[in-house]
């Protein structure tokens, strides 16, 4: 689950991260009163989940209340990558001298946290460890043995920070960055940028903050922040009925039960020249309900324009499976055309079943791959 700016800066502050002092606002009346109980020049900032908000004119100074609401007004309503502002942080506005990147993510492949600390922060951090990839310095940490202060010393002189109180400032946020990441059971935390005052004094200035979603129920507080507004609406339908649903970008929509099994189809998909629509995880049972709410779901979604449901019966039959998915065609209106492979248990019943009854728009096929074929050709 994604954090907005805001929430994540909570969760610094609770973990002693420095962060600027600031409000919520949904309105530009909020806006223009928030600005007036922070005194002085304030920065709008639009509350999206995606980064890129300063390019995209979703982040302005303001100078006094009035022209905080002002630029609330420009920038409430704006779409910022598919992103519609609908939330504003208003915070004390920041003198900046430097610019600088801490994260701690993930590194699946080394099955550690890695931090990544550089100096040439603010800008896309993408560019750094392109064009100057000795300037990024990267830390793995043993998650058994924790978090050592050395190694936030390695990534502050690797960075070539040389200023004491500098180093001093920065060496406590890694070290509570590493607790905040911990204690949440986060996937990422990233401040781009860290910034440095005319003063000296170190703080984060943006946040972006993810939480496992397996986590979610260790975490009531971090749960209660998500924004069910934001949700695509076919994903928020998806959770309310208790399927999987991933939206991807493709034009077949993909339907299997197990996830092991959906993911090997959408790479039958591509095998086959098409691109999937989705990822929709049925569970274990094919019932009419679960048929009918899955379908629901991806049809809701107008990229899709064929539809391929790969069923492989272990504990599932088949023939079950079938009936299930006749049932959901008697209770709602498809019009895309759909391909089902069964296979497995009670495989040769099913098919049967749905050969008989033989709805106009479905085509049944023997193969995995036979199938993700038709359902590309009819995609296109
Ligand atoms: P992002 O574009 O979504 O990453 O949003 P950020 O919160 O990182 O802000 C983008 C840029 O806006 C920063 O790199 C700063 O240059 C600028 N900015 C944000 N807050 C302030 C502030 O308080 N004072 C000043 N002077 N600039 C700010
Ligand atoms: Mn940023």
């Amino acid at each position: 689950m994604d954090l907005y700016e805001y929430q994540g800066k909570e969760l610094f502050k609770r973990f002693g991260i420095p962060v600027s002092e600031g409000r919520l606002a949904t309105t530009p009346d909020e806006a223009r009163a928030a600005a007036a109980e922070l005194g002085g020049q304030v920065v709008v900032k639009a509350q999206v989940l995606t980064g890129g908000r300063g390019k995209a004119g979703g982040i302005k100074l303001a100078n006094d209340p009035d022209d905080a609401r002002a630029k609330a007004e420009q920038i409430l309503g704006l779409d910022i990558r598919g992103h519609v502002v609908r939330r504003l942080w208003i915070e004390r506005a920041s003198e900046i001298a430097k610019e600088y990147y801490l994260s701690l993510t993930f590194d699946r492949g080394a099955k550690r946290p890695l931090f990544m600390f550089t100096t040439e922060g603010g800008i896309d951090i993408e560019e750094v460890a392109e064009s100057t990839p000795e300037k990024l310095v990267r830390l793995h940490v043993d998650p058994f043995e924790g978090f050592q202060p050395w190694q936030a010393r390695r990534l502050i002189f690797g960075a070539e920070v040389d200023d004491p109180n500098e180093q001093k400032q920065i060496l406590s946020i890694v070290g509570k960055l590493y607790e905040a990441f911990v204690a949440t059971d986060a996937m990422l935390t990233e401040i781009n940028p860290l910034i440095v005052t005319p003063e000296g004094k170190v703080k984060a200035l943006d946040s972006k903050f993810t939480v496992d979603d397996a986590a979610l129920f260790r975490h009531p507080d971090v749960a209660e922040m998500r924004d069910l507004d934001a949700v695509p609406p076919e994903e928020r339908a998806a959770r309310e009925k208790g399927v999987t649903y991933v939206k991807l970008d493709g034009e077949v929509g993909i339907l299997g039960n197990g996830a092991g099994l959906v993911m090997s189809t959408l790479d039958v998909i591509a095998l086959a020249g098409g691109r999937p629509a989705n990822f929709c995880d049925l569970g274990g049972g094919g019932d009419a309900e679960g048929v009918v709410d899955a379908l629901g779901v991806i049809t809701a979604d107008p990229q899709v324009k064929s539809i391929f449901f790969n069923v492989f019966g272990g504990i599932t039959r088949c023939d079950e499976v079938a009936r299930g998915i006749l049932a959901a065609l008697d209770r709602m209106t498809i019009e895309h055309p759909i391909v089902v492979r069964l296979d497995g248990t009670n495989a040769e019943q099913g098919r049967e079943i749905l050969q008989e009854a033989s709805p106009p728009n479905l085509h049944v096929e023997p193969t995995m791959l036979d199938a993700a074929r038709r359902a590309v050709e009819l995609a296109s």
